[in-house]
């Protein structure tokens, strides 16, 4: 295959996550990126496009490499679930101010640890995402280096989101900082870090949203004309957040503003959920290779309508490092993080029934896309074989089919 050829494979399989890490460790020469006839991001061919930007490509594309902590973190861990894997501490929190608890998208627990790491001055920048001017259903990758810019950042971006778009120029600018973003961005990460020793070297706090998956472009104008909008028309979008997890907010160019309830957003059942095909493949939504990751904490996976008007929000967090457990300690002697209780991988297992489902079933679902000849999501330090060896036969067959008739129907 070409070089262009291979590119084109990872889009036509379904693959590309449109995160911006090939276009920004590649250079815009080789790999430009920019949104397709669909509005996706996407990466796009350049001159300077080669066998050898394929192959790194190839190593290091979250949509089919995703990698866990690197072993060395993984066995200092205290605790190693199956499902939920290598972690010190799972506890229910909360930012310790009420404003940031407000705003954020869950308990502000990613918010307050940001706001932590800047106030100890050890590093001085976040880089996470925002919500993006054009389009504003989508997120932007930014720079945080003061508390009250973390803040203007909080909340939940569903909508496509290239947070690794400015990796390259970060890692070029040789100043350490810390990294919100989605587990498959890390895991991405992760994987680059065996062939740039600067990841390691600057990136440090890895920070992650636990992620069922995100909102294409099609998704939300699907969404936007349902709950009556133009989506052409929409100035501002503000997912979740002012309660928890606190209505959808559609601002208009008028000026005026409508709020929609987050379970007539996404359904009563997630059913109203319109993923991209990888996201619904996903082997690591629960962000194995962070520091920290933060959930939400809603019994069976969603809010209760009545709960969703009242509830002013708590994070289930999962402390996996040494690091993250500093970090938390510190956060919440300062009060910044405030610990409600500690949890159990069974709670989470309960609060997070469609992540556990993903976990079981990533490695049958790769065989069932490489059947099907599609490329496959790799797993690595992700406990995967052990995972698959949990289903029983009846489900990995019924999961390995699935997911080969899933990847022929996408073709067509
Ligand atoms: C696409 C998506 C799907 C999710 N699915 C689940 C799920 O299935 N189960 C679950 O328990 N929780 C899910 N969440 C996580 C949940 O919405 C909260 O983000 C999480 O509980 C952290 O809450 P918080 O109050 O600490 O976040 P905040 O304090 O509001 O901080 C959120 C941080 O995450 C960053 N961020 C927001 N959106 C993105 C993005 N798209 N890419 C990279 N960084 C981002 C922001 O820059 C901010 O720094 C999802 C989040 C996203 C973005």
């Amino acid at each position: 295959m070409t070089a262009l050829d291979r590119l084109e494979k990872i889009v036509a399989d379904g693959l590309c996550l449109g995160c911006g890490l090939c276009s920004a460790v590649a250079g815009p020469d080789a790999l430009s990126f920019a949104r397709d006839e669909t509005g996706e991001p996407r990466p796009f061919a350049g001159p300077a496009l080669d066998d050898a930007v394929m192959d790194l490509v190839y190593d290091i594309c979250p949509g089919f490499n995703l990698e866990g902590l690197p072993h060395a973190l993984a066995d200092a861990a205290a605790h190693n679930d199956l499902v939920w894997g290598p972690h010190m501490r799972l506890f229910r929190a909360h930012a310790g101010d009420p404003h940031q608890r407000h705003v954020a998208a869950t308990g502000g627990a990613l918010t307050a640890l940001a706001c932590q790491i800047l106030e100890s001055g050890e590093v001085g920048m976040v880089a996470h995402v925002r919500a993006a001017a054009d389009p504003p259903h989508f997120g932007e990758a930014t720079i945080s280096r003061t508390p009250q810019e973390v803040v203007a950042a909080a909340g939940s971006r569903y909508g496509p989101t290239a947070a690794l778009a400015d990796i390259g120029a970060l890692l070029d600018g040789g100043v350490p900082f810390a990294l919100i973003a989605k587990p498959c961005d890390l895991n991405a990460l992760r994987r680059l870090a065996h062939r740039d020793p600067r990841v390691n070297r600057l990136v440090h706090y890895w920070l992650a949203p636990v992620c069922g998956g995100y909102m294409p472009d099609a998704g939300f104008r699907q969404f936007a004309a349902r709950m009556g909008h133009d989506p052409d028309d929409v100035t501002g979008v503000r997912y979740r957040g002012h309660g928890c997890p606190g209505p959808t907010r559609i601002e208009h160019a008028d000026g005026s503003a409508t709020e929609h309830h987050y379970l007539d957003v996404w359904g009563e059942d997630d059913s109203q959920w319109v993923l991209p095909f990888r996201c619904k493949v996903c082997a690591d939504g629960i962000g194995e290779a962070a520091d920290i990751a933060a959930a939400d904490n809603w019994d069976g996976g969603a809010p209760t309508r009545e709960g969703a008007k009242t509830d002013p929000g708590s994070n289930a967090v999962i402390i996996r490092t040494a690091t993250g457990d500093e970090l938390a300690k510190a956060a919440l002697a300062s009060g910044r993080l405030v610990a409600e209780h500690d949890l159990s991988a069974d709670d989470l297992s309960r609060m997070q029934p469609h992540h556990v489902k993903k976990k079981l079933s990533g490695l049958a679902r790769s065989r069932g896309m490489e059947r099907a000849g599609s490329l496959a999501p790799r797993l690595f330090n992700m406990r995967a074989e052990a995972l698959d060896a949990a289903l029983s036969e009846e489900a990995r067959k019924a999961e390995e089919d699935g997911a080969a008739r899933r990847t022929r129907q996408r073709r067509g």
